[in-house]
């Protein structure tokens, strides 16, 4: 079926806003942004500027091909990940980086079998009073990793008194499988200066060194514990290494 062809003007608009950042056997990934979204901070409304990255197994300078490929593509069926910048992040000497993995009970629902949404809010408020940073969202991090159907066997099994990490690993997936490299070539393409990392997890400090990402430091961040994810936070510490409590959704 014939596809069709894009106004020139729409095409000009939106040739300014998309880069081709990164390309590999793989594919290209693609930058669009950055668009002005202002947010509802705890209720103070604080303007971000948002990027979306979209992984293609095509590589071409010629964004026209690659937009109107989308519209016969099915994104909405696939989780796209993004990222919230604040200040200026290109040439201030310090920035605070979260890279935060996608929770979709804790950081939507406000579940509080995990601390994700507090982690979400509180990272971007920290990274607004530092004046400068980025929130990545990770969008294939569901579960630190294994997808949601699988958080909701993890929770079901928890539910039946097995602890976070033995319920991964008892549905057949390692404890971690998060992959950190496609947001640290977008981080790199619009950033070249070290960051200081918002994580309690040494395990994701090490993954983000080693996947080349330069580093100058790390922030904590604590909070929320309450009756409901006490265990979760205390399998943390005790299973997962964290340095008290905190990170990425285990499953509750
Ligand atoms: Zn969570």
């Amino acid at each position: 079926m014939e596809q069709a062809k894009l106004e020139s003007k729409v095409l000009s608009i939106l040739e300014d806003k998309i880069q081709l950042i990164k390309t590999s056997e793989e594919g290209g990934i693609y930058l669009v942004g950055p668009i002005r979204l202002p947010v509802n901070l705890y209720g103070e409304t604080v303007v971000f500027r948002w990027y979306c990255w979209l992984q293609r197994d095509i590589i071409t300078d010629d964004y026209e091909e690659i937009i109107e490929k989308l519209s016969s593509d099915n994104l909405a069926e696939y989780q796209q990940s993004s990222v919230l910048v604040y200040g200026d992040f290109e040439y201030n000497e310090d920035a605070l980086i979260r890279m935060h993995s996608i929770c979709h009970t804790g950081d939507i629902f406000g579940s509080k079998r995990c601390d994700c949404g507090f982690q979400l809010k509180q990272s971007m408020k920290m990274i607004k009073e530092h004046g400068t940073g980025a929130l990545f969202y990770l969008a294939n991090h569901e579960g630190r990793g294994i997808g949601l159907f699988s958080k909701a066997m993890a929770y079901v099994l928890q539910e039946n008194g097995y602890d976070t990490v033995e319920a991964n690993l008892n549905l057949g997936f390692v404890d971690d499988s998060r992959n950190y490299e496609d947001a640290i070539h977008v981080l790199k393409a619009l950033r070249k200066k070290p960051v200081t990392l918002i994580t309690n997890n040494p395990k994701k400090l090490e993954a983000l060194k080693n996947s080349g990402m330069h580093l100058s430091g790390r922030t904590p961040l604590w909070g929320d514990v309450s009756e409901f994810n006490e265990n979760y936070l205390k399998t943390k510490v005790a299973r997962s290494g964290h340095l008290q409590e905190e990170e990425g959704c285990l499953n509750g």
